[in-house]
């Protein structure tokens, strides 16, 4: 047994790493401290930041509620997506998808984080290809409709199965 430098708890040897050039040829601090110490330098800007995010978060909310809701915002906002849709040919996928897969979610009572494209079985570029046979004015359905394969996460098999590229198919209004 032997105390760890930074914890002070009496733990066995095998319980900290090895160190060939110490005396009991094992490191001053415990596993668990030098993971800790570790994620600490590698992942702390990540926790300050978020610790400030929670400290601010109300007046961060109220700021970004008047900068949405500022004379013109809309207006803007509209401006952007549209210029967007016609020089990027895959953004009207990602906006059909998203919105899709959002309202799935959203009757499943959960919410989704955006980046859902991130967690598609495919990629943009796949779904261009495939949809590329279709005849225009399409907007994104499921072969087997999202209701019957009813996902409550990403990681559901049946959200798998309902976005998978050969059970979507055009639909027409
Ligand atoms: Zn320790």
């Amino acid at each position: 047994m032997k105390a760890c430098s930074r914890c002070g708890q009496s733990k066995p040897l095998a319980d900290y790493h090895r160190q060939a050039a110490s005396k009991d040829g094992r490191k001053p601090a415990c596993r668990a401290c030098t993971r800790a110490a570790y994620m600490s330098r590698r992942f702390g800007h990540i926790d300050r930041a978020l610790d400030r995010y929670h400290e601010n978060r109300e007046s961060l909310r109220e700021y970004a509620k008047s900068r949405r809701e500022r004379p013109g915002a809309r207006a803007e906002r509209n401006r952007k997506a549209r210029e967007r849709r016609r020089t990027d040919p895959s953004f009207g996928f990602m906006l059909s998808v998203n919105n899709s897969v959002r309202r799935a979610l959203k009757h499943a009572g959960k919410r989704c984080g955006g980046k859902n494209l991130n967690s598609m079985p495919f990629t943009i570029e796949e779904l261009i290809e495939h949809a590329s046979k279709w005849p225009s004015g399409w907007r994104l359905g499921h072969i087997i409709p999202q209701h019957e394969l009813k996902f409550d996460s990403f990681d559901h098999p049946n959200f798998l199965e309902c976005w998978a590229l050969d059970n979507l198919c055009p639909v027409y209004d």
